[in-house]
C-alpha cells in the first residue's frame, strides 16, 4: 500500500523576464491554457491528476503563476516546465526568462498513520490527525532545482514510517542457539579482573587500561579470530583511517541517525601558539578553561571511527570496478571505535573505547552472501569447539539502517545481518537475561554501492558486506562463562595463553 493517501501541492510562483511583457492578456490566457493542456500533462499517469495553472497575473516583467498539483509532476516541477516553455514562447518578442521563483508552496500529505512530532527545515509545518501540512517560503531557483520540496516530502515519509513502526525498532529473531554448556564462573568478570589487578579504571567512563595479564588473553582471542577467520577465508589486512570526515558519515548515513552516540574532532583554527597563548596562561594556573579551548578549534570536521568499515567503501567511491577482479575482502584492525554510550556503559563489555576486527567484503551479490555466511560458520566454530562457550545467533535489524535511524524493512526471507550472542551467567538465567552480541554479519545489498556511486564496468550488481568482532565483548563473554581459572580452560586458549605476566602491584 502507497504510504501517501492524498496529496495536494500549491504554488505561489513568479517568473521574472528580462523586458516588460507588453502583450494583450488573451494570448497569455491562450498560452497558458496551452501548457495545461500539453507541457504539463507530460509524463503523468493516465486517470492521475495533472498540475494545472490555476490563475496568472501580469505585473511589469513578472508573470505571477498559482500552480495547484497532486504527486504527479510537482508544482514546483511545474513551475521549471512552464519557465521552460515561456522562454520559447516570448524568444520571437525578444524577452528572455531571469529566473523564477517560488514566494510560498504550501504541501499537504494525507498518511496512513499518525505522525506524532514534525519538524522540518526550511519550513513551517503542523500534523492535523494523520495530515501533515507545511508551508515553505521563498525558494530561490537552484533551491527549486534541486529539488527541496520533493526532499522534504521524502523527510515527512521516513517520519511517518519511522512513527509507524516506532516501539518495533529492535527487529530480533533466534536463528540457532548452541547445548547448554557447563558454566565455571557466575561472577561479573569485570569486577573480578579488578580485584585481580588486570584493569584500571580510568577517570573518563567507559575505558580502561588492560595491564598486561589481560592484554595477552586478549591478544591470543584476536590471533585465534585472524587465524580461523581471516587467513583461512583469504582475507588480506588493510588499515582504515580512524578520523572520518563528515561528508563520508553523510554518505554512509550515520549522520542522519546516529550522530547522538557518536565522537566529533575539532581541529584548532590555526596552528599557530600564538591563538593559543591565553589558553596555555590559564593551564599555568592550574586550570582548564574549556570553553576559551573551543573558541580556537574549528567547528566539528570528522567523525571518529565509530563503524569502522567506513573507509572501505571510501576507497571505491566514484570508482569503476569489474566483477572479475572481485570479490575483495580485506580486514583492519588498526585502532580503537569510539561510541558515546552515555548511561549505558557496562563493565567491560559495552565501552566508550573499544577495539573491533572489522571484516570487509565487495562483489557480486551471491559471492557476498557466501562470504558472510561463511564467516558466521567459522566464528560459531570458534565459539563452540576452541572456548566451549554458550551462545545463540540471532536475525537483526539490518545495520545500515539502524545507523540511519530507521525501521527494519525486511525483503522477503532474505536476512541483511546476524548478530552471535554469548550467554553472560552472572546476568541471570538463560531465559530472561540479556545475552551478548558479541559479533554482528551484514550484507548491505547496493545500499553503499548506490550513496558511494561505486560502478560495475558492465553494470552488473555489486553488493558489500561487513563483520565486526568486537575483541573486548569476545574477552568478557569468555571470562563471564570460563572464569579466571587458566587450568580450568579449554585445552587450545589454555596453550595459546601460556604464563601471564604478573600484574600491577601498588603499596596503597
Ligand atoms: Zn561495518
Amino acid at each position: 500500500m502507497c504510504w501517501v493517501l492524498k496529496m495536494k501541492i500549491e504554488v505561489d510562483g513568479r517568473i521574472v523576464l528580462s523586458d516588460i511583457l507588453d502583450m494583450p492578456e488573451n494570448e497569455v490566457r491562450e498560452f497558458f491554457r496551452e501548457i495545461n493542456n500539453t507541457v504539463l500533462k507530460k509524463g503523468v499517469p493516465k486517470g492521475a491528476i495533472a498540475p494545472e495553472i490555476n490563475s496568472f497575473s501580469v505585473d511589469g516583467n513578472e508573470i505571477k503563476v498559482n500552480i495547484i498539483s497532486d504527486r504527479h509532476v510537482r508544482a514546483p516541477n511545474a513551475l521549471l516546465r512552464i519557465k521552460k516553455a515561456i522562454g520559447k514562447f516570448l524568444s520571437k518578442y525578444k524577452i528572455g526568462v531571469r529566473k523564477v521563483v517560488i514566494d510560498r508552496c504550501y504541501v499537504e500529505i494525507e498518511v496512513d498513520n499518525s505522525i506524532d512530532r514534525l519538524k522540518l527545515p526550511y519550513a513551517t509545518s503542523k500534523i492535523e490527525g494523520n495530515t501533515v501540512k507545511f508551508v515553505v517560503e521563498n525558494i530561490e531557483e537552484q533551491k527549486i532545482e534541486d529539488g527541496l520540496i520533493d526532499k522534504l516530502i521524502n523527510l515527512v515519509k521516513e517520519k511517518s514510517l519511522q512513527s509507524k513502526y516506532k516501539g518495533k525498532t529492535e527487529f530480533w529473531k533466534l536463528e540457532k542457539k548452541s547445548n547448554e554448556k557447563k558454566m565455571l564462573f557466575d561472577e561479573n568478570p569485570t569486577k573480578k579482573a579488578l580485584e585481580l589487578g588486570w584493569i584500571s579504571e580510568f577517570p573518563s567512563i567507559g575505558q580502561w587500561i588492560f595491564t598486561p595479564p589481560i592484554t595477552k588473553i586478549f591478544r591470543t582471542i584476536e590471533k585465534m579470530i585472524i587465524e580461523n577467520i581471516a587467513v583461512k577465508h583469504g582475507f588480506q589486512e588493510a588499515i582504515y583511517p580512524k578520523l572520518i570526515p563528515l561528508e563520508i558519515y553523510a554518505k554512509t548515513g550515520h549522520l542522519k541517525g546516529s550522530a547522538h552516540e557518536m565522537y566529533f574532532a575539532e581541529p584548532p583554527i590555526k596552528r599557530d601558539s600564538e591563538i593559543f597563548e591565553e589558553f596555555y596562561d590559564y593551564v599555568r594556573l592550574g586550570e582548564i578553561p574549556k570553553d576559551m579551548l573551543r573558541e580556537k578549534l574549528k567547528p566539528p570536521l570528522y567523525g571518529v571511527c565509530y563503524a569502522q568499515c567506513e573507509p572501505f567503501y571510501q576507497l571505491f567511491s566514484g570508482k569503476i570496478v569489474k566483477l572479475e577482479d572481485l570479490p575483495l575482502k580485506f580486514f583492519d584492525r588498526s585502532g580503537p571505535s569510539f561510541r558515546w554510550e552515555s548511561g549505558g556503559v557496562r563493565g567491560l563489555e559495552r565501552v566508550n573505547e573499544f577495539h573491533r576486527i572489522e571484516f570487509t567484503y565487495i562483489g557480486a551479490p551471491q559471492d557476498v552472501v557466501e562470504i558472510r555466511d561463511a564467516l558466521l560458520k567459522s566464528a560459531i566454530e570458534i565459539v563452540d569447539k576452541k572456548l566451549d562457550l554458550e551462545w545463540r545467533v540471532a536475525q537483526a535489524t539490518p545495520v545500515y539502517l539502524a545507523h540511519e535511524g530507521r525501521v527494519s524493512e525486511e525483503k522477503g526471507n532474505f536476512v541483511h545481518s546476524y548478530d552471535l550472542e554469548v550467554y553472560l551467567p552472572f546476568r541471570g538465567g538463560r531465559e530472561e537475561s540479556n545475552w551478548l552480541e558479541i559479533t554482528s554479519f551484514h550484507v548491505h545489498e547496493d545500499h553503499y554501492v548506490r550513496s558511494f556511486k561505486i560502478k560495475e564496468v558492465k553494470k552488473r550488481d555489486i553488493w558489500t558486506g561487513c563483520t565486526g568482532f568486537g575483541l573486548e565483548r569476545w574477552l568478557v563473554g569468555f571470562l563471564a562463562e570460563k572464569g579466571f581459572e587458566i587450568e580450568k580452560w579449554p585445552e587450545e586458549i589454555k596453550n595459546m595463553v601460556g604464563e601471564l605476566p604478573k600484574p600491577v602491584n601498588f603499596v596503597k
